[in-house]
C-alpha cells in the first residue's frame, strides 16, 4: 500500500485519521476528534507494514456495535449535563456521612 492511498474515515465517529511517524519510523494512525468515544488507533511495523494499511484493514464495528457506543455516549452526554451526574453523586456522599 503506497502512500497515496485514501485512509477509510474513524468506524466509529467519521472523521477522517490523522498520520504521525513513530519512533523507530512506524507509521502512527489515529482519530483525534475529541467527541469521538473510541479514539482508535493503528501502528505500523516500520518495514513492514504502513499504519495506513493497519487502520484500513482494521475491523469495523456492527450496526449493533455503533448503536451501543451510541447508547453510552448519549449516557456520557447526559450524565455530564447540569445535575444529570452531580445530584445522584451528591446524594450518594450524603449518604456515606
Ligand atoms: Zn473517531
Amino acid at each position: 500500500m503506497d502512500s497515496d492511498t485514501q485512509l477509510k474515515p474513524c468506524p466509529f465517529c467519521g472523521e477522517l485519521p490523522e498520520i504521525e511517524v513513530a519512533q523507530g519510523g512506524a507509521e502512527d494512525v489515529a482519530c483525534f476528534n475529541v467527541h469521538c468515544l473510541t479514539q482508535p488507533r493503528s501502528l505500523g511495523i516500520a518495514g513492514e507494514i504502513s499504519g495506513r494499511e493497519v487502520w484500513n484493514t482494521r475491523a469495523f464495528p456492527s450496526e449493533e456495535d455503533k448503536k451501543l457506543l451510541q447508547d453510552i455516549a448519549n449516557w456520557f452526554e447526559q450524565a455530564w449535563a447540569a445535575d444529570g451526574f452531580s445530584k445522584p453523586l451528591q446524594e450518594l456522599l450524603e449518604r456515606m456521612k
